[in-house]
């Protein structure tokens, strides 16, 4: 019987994202609009049930990571429960969450007693007004609280997401490597990408990581020598003097598709292999309808066997996702 999950690019699958809502409380700019957002029927999302069997076929094939994402991951009921179920999934080394961090000060030290090993918290500025520019809520100090909570917890090192859009927040970036320089927070600068519905992407208005680097440098920070692990996506950056890490995610001026292990499947059980990917394989109804664990396996396989070799941001032939990033799971 197979068991690995390798796609036609001889790229070995590991990594899961697993989306559990496509709800969200804030409006992040670059994700999803103010108004008109339509959440699916509770019905039509993967139960717990369900995403631990889905996850069980997959860790048997080689997934070795799970990260938890959404819409907003917390804001679905009882996530812990979840938690305790994936890590009872032999071969699963590793299982992490995505959030904006509202929630996470009522919900850290459950989610670490569950099994959370890790947590990225998404917050693109430190400053009040700016965040609630880009969040259109003004949920800054909750957000903070969360990170704290989640450091007691023990779920540290912290990683903060930060998305950078020129003229809104590229002002920052000596604060974040500021904060990445005198806490145990690792600041991961993602680019911005052309994937929500209301986001005003241009290419103008994404900052590159070679900007970031160059303004880094201009500062005076000393920044030194990139790593790269293999599989993941960020380019890890010491300062010379050891103390922080920053992170790069470089999706749009440098992406890491030729080495991308990871699929990804929505909260209302589909399969998509990649971020930008134009089709995606149901696995709900085949579950619903009483498919057993070979079929499923064999389901996921074709799948994976047809992995797109990259996106194409920038390139002739580039179709934007008809989902936003919430309702994929980002
Ligand atoms: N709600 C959770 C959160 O914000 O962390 C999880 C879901 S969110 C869709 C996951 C990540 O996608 C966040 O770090 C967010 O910043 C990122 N994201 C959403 N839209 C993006 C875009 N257009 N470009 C780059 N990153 C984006
Ligand atoms: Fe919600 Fe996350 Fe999208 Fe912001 S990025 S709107 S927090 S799903």
């Amino acid at each position: 019987m197979v068991r690995e999950l390798t796609d036609s690019f001889g790229r070995k699958i590991e990594n899961l994202r697993i989306s559990v809502t496509d709800r969200c409380n804030f409006r992040c700019r670059y994700c999803m609009p103010e108004e008109g957002m339509t959440w699916l029927d509770h019905r039509e999302l993967l139960t717990y049930e369900e995403i631990v069997r889905i996850t069980r076929v997959l860790a048997d094939l080689g997934v070795r990571r799970v990260r938890l994402t959404g819409g907003e991951p917390l804001m679905r009921k009882e996530l812990p429960t979840l938690v305790a179920g994936l890590a009872g999934i032999a071969g699963l080394g590793d299982i992490a969450l995505t959030t904006n961090g509202f929630f996470l000060a009522e919900q850290a030290g459950d989610l670490a007693r569950a099994g959370l090993r890790r947590i990225n918290v998404s917050l693109d500025s430190l400053d009040r007004d700016t965040f609630e520019k880009m969040a259109r809520r003004d949920y800054l100090e909750r957000v903070l609280a969360g990170i704290d909570e989640a450091l007691r917890a023990g779920l540290g090192p912290v990683k903060i997401n930060a998305v950078l859009i020129r003229g809104v927040n590229d002002g920052e970036i000596e604060r974040f490597a500021n904060l990445a320089r005198s806490s145990p927070i690792v600041v991961r600068f993602i680019e911005f990408m052309p994937i929500g519905s209301d986001d005003g992407w241009s290419n103008d208005r994404v900052i590159t990581t070679a900007e970031v680097l160059k303004r880094l440098g201009e500062l005076g920070f000393p920044t030194v020598g990139v790593t790269r692990e293999d599989g993941q996506p960020a380019d890890r950056y010491r300062f010379a003097d050891g103390a922080g890490e920053l992170g790069f995610i470089s999706s749009v001026s440098a992406p890491f598709c030729d080495t991308c292990n990871r699929i990804r499947l929505t909260s209302d059980g589909h399969l998509r292999t990649c971020l930008f990917s134009t089709a995606e394989t149901d696995l709900k109804g085949p579950l619903r309808a009483g498919a057993g664990t070979h079929e499923i396996r064999h389901i996921i396989l074709k799948a994976v066997a047809a992995k797109e070799a990259g996106h194409l941001i920038n390139r002739p032939g580039f179709v934007r996702p008809d989902r936003t990033m919430s309702s994929i799971g980002g």
